[in-house]
């Protein structure tokens, strides 16, 4: 099975679930992330990871209810571990990194906290809150922390109802060209 294939497969099976908390679905997040990427014109690595920054969720079960959760599930981990099997780390890398993002600008950027939508405001407190400053040096020592922030923004802007996006199929020769630079 080609890495598009998987892809598409695991879009099909979870993608039209509900965002946790937002009024768009999984797969609309995801497209979301990636057209903000490309609008500031990243680069293709990171263009796929905007893409697939939550394919955690979908090869993982979770609790459709953000309210339910009781322990953070760590999707940026699962998701992390499975896209380095396929893509090289400058995929991987800010996917993993991209909720102690998250922490990371609530502690570095006044105004990024305020624009935090509800869920994302619970989901904070789950994911360890702020960062500290032993955690913010420490962060800021990965090699792809700067990229991981941007992925965090595109993350965080990609809950807009009804917005148009480019389809998933559009991205085949994208996903298929960047697995093949990894070999
Ligand atoms: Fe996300």
């Amino acid at each position: 099975m080609s890495v598009s294939d998987e892809v598409v497969a695991l879009f099909d099976a979870r993608g039209a679930e509900a965002y946790f908390g937002e009024s768009v679905s999984t797969l609309e997040h995801m497209l979301q992330a990636a057209h903000f990427a490309e609008l500031e014109g990243a680069a293709a690595s990171l263009v796929v990871a905007a893409l697939l920054h939550d394919v955690g969720h979908l090869i993982q079960n979770a609790p459709d209810d953000i309210t339910e959760w009781r322990t953070d599930a760590h999707h940026e981990v699962v998701g992390g571990r499975w896209l380095a099997k396929r893509f090289s780390a400058e995929v991987s890398d800010p996917v993993r990194l991209h909720v102690p993002a998250k922490r990371y600008l609530c502690a570095t950027d006044d105004s990024y906290f305020t624009r935090l939508s509800p869920a994302s405001v619970m989901t904070l407190k789950l994911q360890g809150g702020p960062m500290n400053s032993d955690e913010i040096a420490t962060f800021e020592r990965e090699p792809r922390w700067r990229e991981a922030v941007s992925l965090r923004r595109w993350d965080d802007a990609g809950k807009i109802a009804g917005l148009k996006t480019r389809s998933l199929e559009s991205y085949r020769s994208l996903l298929e060209a960047t697995a093949a630079a990894r070999r």
